[in-house]
């Protein structure tokens, strides 16, 4: 019933989960990790149990005041924190990037995925220039991103491209969800260029299964989508 990331008091996914990674990879993956007054050492390490995949976790405490010596603590927190971020975060959008989602996520079994793709996106960088482009894709993302749960991940996969993968949701609400995020769209304003109007194609697949399988699926599902354009299709 419970996840992992609660015995580290939070209440969403570690950003650099390193079991996910684990799994994703088939590799064993190392990570810090840190409570108020403790720090762990993390391993994850791929193994298979009756041909199910599966992860082991398993954390060692650390003596601060050997490991910290050369920073202090919270210092060191800091910069660990700060490079996770740079490195899974979109520079533009602030949202999840393709390197967390092939690094992390890939492989997790998830409800729901859904690909959605911004609607002659190009037109709106030849017309309005680049900089307007750039400020239109942030809008759509606060659009989107105003519609999901903290608990769903919603990633810039590539361009004018995004995912988002629903660890638990029923086909009803998923397919109106995902109508919702289009109408969102549509209505979205994109500051300084009043005139703008945006509107994205999106393709869901229901059914659990791996995230990179589900993903595959969606692209195919947006493709069909495409041939409308402003149009949502489920599977
Ligand atoms: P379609 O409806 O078929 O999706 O048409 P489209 O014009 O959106 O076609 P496509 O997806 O091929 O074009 C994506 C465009 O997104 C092309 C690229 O210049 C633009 N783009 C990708 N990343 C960025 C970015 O970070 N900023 C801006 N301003 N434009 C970007
Ligand atoms: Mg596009």
């Amino acid at each position: 019933q419970d996840y992992c990331f609660g015995l580290w008091s939070r209440s969403e996914r570690c950003a650099n989960c390193i079991s996910a990674r684990a799994l994703s990879t088939g590799q064993r993956t190392t990570k810090f990790e840190f409570t108020d007054d403790h720090t762990y050492l993390l391993a994850a390490t791929y193994l298979e149990v009756d041909q199910h995949p599966c992860v082991l976790e398993c954390m060692l405490e650390l003596n601060d005041a050997t490991l910290l010596g050369a920073y202090g603590k919270s210092e060191f927190i800091s910069r660990l924190t700060w490079y996770t971020n740079q490195l899974y975060n979109d520079s533009l959008t602030g949202v999840r990037n393709r390197r967390y989602y092939d690094d992390q996520i890939s492989g997790l079994t998830v409800q729901a995925a859904a690909m959605l793709d911004i609607d002659h996106f190009k037109d709106i960088n030849d017309t309005w220039r680049h900089k307007a482009g750039d400020i239109a894709l942030q809008a759509v993302v606060k659009a989107v991103a105003s519609c999901i749960r903290k608990s769903d991940i919603l990633l810039r996969y590539g361009g004018d491209e995004f995912v988002i993968a629903f660890t638990e949701i029923s086909p009803e609400i998923f397919a109106r969800k995902l109508q919702t995020i289009c109408t969102a769209v549509e209505a979205a304003v994109v500051p300084e260029y009043p005139d703008i109007r945006l509107t994205i194609s999106v393709g869901g697949v229901y059914g659990k299964g791996q995230l990179k399988e589900k993903v595959e699926a969606a692209d195919k599902v947006l493709y069909e989508a495409k041939q409308q354009r402003n149009h949502v299709i489920v599977k």
